[in-house]
This record gives C-alpha cells, structure tokens and sequence, in this order.
C-alpha cells in the first residue's frame, strides 16, 4: 500500500515538503519536515486525517538530513517513542550539522568568495541549523536495509550527490525519492566537505542518476511537488540540462581565466536572486566534471584558484 502525502510548508526557498505516512502497522513516518511550527501543525493535521495518533507511529525514516525533510525527525521519535532510521552519514551530519566550517569557509575563500558572502552564507547557515532538533538515539539504515512499510518490504538505496548517505526506499510498485528526482526542479548537488575534503557532490549525483536508471520503471514520490511519472525521461532532461550548463562554462571561460565564484555569478547572478552558496556548489559541480573530461584545467598556484578552458 502507497503511503499517504501530507504536504508542509517550509522557511525555505525550495517551497513545501512532502511527508509520507503509512498509517497500517507498523505506522511509519518517512521525513517529517523542519523543525517549525507550521510545518508540525499541518503534520498533525494529516496525521488526524490519517486515522493516527502521535504516540502511534512506530518508525520516523529520514531520506536524507537536509532540514525541510528531517528537521523535525529526532524530536518526534522522541516524543512518539519511535525507532528514528538514518543512514550513518546523514547521522553524522544531523549530529554536526554545521560541519567542519572553517574548512569549508577556507576552500570557498580559495574559490574566490569575497568575505562579505561568507559572511552572509554563515548567517543563512545558522537560519538554516535552527530548523533542526538535536540528533538522539537512532538506527542505522544502509544499502540494502529492509522496513516494514505499508504491509510489504520496503528496500533502501544508497543514492548520494544531492546528500551524503541519501536514502530512496524502494518498494514493489513505486520508490520514495527523497531529493533524488522532483519535477520541474534539478536538486543541487550541494558543496559538502568531509574529512577527506570536499565531495564532487555531482559526479555522485550523476552516478546514482545512472543508477536509477538499472531500477524497474515505476512511479517516484518526491520529497517535493508531485509524483514522478517517468524517471527515465526525468533523468533523460536533467542530463541535457547538465550538458548545456556544461558548454556555457566553456564559453565562459574561453575567453579568460576565472574563479569558481566569478564564474558562478556569470551563470547564476545574485542579482536574479540566485543563492550564492547553491550557485557555487552547482558550479564547482560541472568543473569537476569538466576536468574528469579534460575540458578544463585548474591552475591553483595562486591565492585564489582559477580555471581555464584547455
Ligand atoms: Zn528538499
């Protein structure tokens, strides 16, 4: 049995999230939202509808630790009494959620981040964090982790790029995406630095997306808008879109050398009301990409790094 969508609004850009709830034993939860008192009002709310009562869910899953999906997930298993599943980085990022930050603020410096964006990127990160209830005692779910969900096996997929250790959850006639796949939206892959440096957060992306397309075709329930009716197609447009962006980074750098940032307000200008912290995660995305392909070269002798078509 699919479970039910109970759709929440979010502080954030990216608009509503969807929550799922199974309400058949044992009741489960799938992404609760952020930690933010609308979002828990419409929540309950759908629960009421569902037929279910708080202290009957039995299990809160996460897709990944972003706030709009999981902000909420530690403080109700807490408060329901139920088993919280995460994926152990997802865990480790909920835990520390605002990371190893200088290292990161010293990498994008390097990528040209003038200090006053930094500074405005920490105050975001701090809006951000407080939509976020402290991690407790959780489960570990890993590739391959079986759930009991809507009387059937639902199985998890280690599907990362948009987040480290993020969870889809396949079952027998649909796969809750998380982040993965949303209609009419590209997920970012976002910049993420872990102890071996930083993550080329889209090749993972790209990775899992070829993944996907191994799975039977079945219809996803995203973390965000509507059902995705055909994956495949989905992929199909995100890949032509990555392909573009792609040719535009080496038209822009044709001409001259530039940092990723620069290069990032080229192709996504705060001045449209861009992120600058997504743009510059999205483009350090496609150079690396470009330098697997050997399309750019990165000259980092200097303070700042530069790139140059090759
Ligand atoms: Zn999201």
């Amino acid at each position: 049995m699919r479970p039910t969508r109970i759709v929440l609004p979010t502080p954030f850009g990216v608009g509503p999230v969807n929550a799922y709830i199974y309400a058949l034993d044992p009741v489960t939860v799938i992404d609760p939202g952020p930690l933010y008192p609308p979002a828990q009002a419409a929540f309950e709310q759908g629960l009421r509808q569902a037929g279910v009562g708080i202290g009957d869910i039995r299990q809160v899953v996460v897709t990944h630790h972003h706030p709009d999906h999981a902000g909420y997930a530690p403080a109700l298993a807490e408060r329901s009494g139920a088993v919280l599943r995460i994926h152990p980085e997802a865990a480790e990022r909920t835990a520390s959620p605002r990371g190893d930050e200088e290292a990161s603020e010293d990498l994008l410096r390097r990528h040209g981040v003038p200090e006053e964006i930094l500074i405005a990127m920490r105050r975001e990160l701090s809006r951000i964090v407080s939509f976020m209830a402290p991690l407790g005692a959780f489960t570990p779910l890993a590739e391959g982790g079986l759930l009991e969900a809507g009387g059937e096996l639902v199985k998890a997929l280690v599907l990362p790029g948009h987040a480290p250790g993020h969870l889809c959850l396949q079952a027998e006639s649909y796969v809750l995406g998380g982040d993965l796949l949303i209609d009419g939206m590209t997920p970012n892959p976002i910049f993420e630095v872990g102890p071996k440096g930083r993550r080329p957060s889209l090749q993972e992306y790209r990775t899992s997306l070829e993944r996907v397309r191994t799975l039977p075709v079945v219809p996803w329930l995203p973390g965000h808008r509507g059902d995705v009716a055909c994956p495949i197609g989905l992929i199909d447009s995100y890949e032509a879109q990555m392909s573009r962006r792609q040719e535009e980074v080496c038209r822009l750098l044709a001409a001259e050398p530039k940092s990723a940032f620069a290069l990032s307000q080229e192709l996504f200008p705060m001045a449209r009301g861009a992120d600058p912290f997504l743009a510059i995660s999205e483009t350090l995305g496609q150079l690396d990409a470009l330098r697997a392909a050997g399309r750019v070269v990165e000259d980092a002798a200097g303070r700042c790094v530069l790139f140059r078509a090759s």
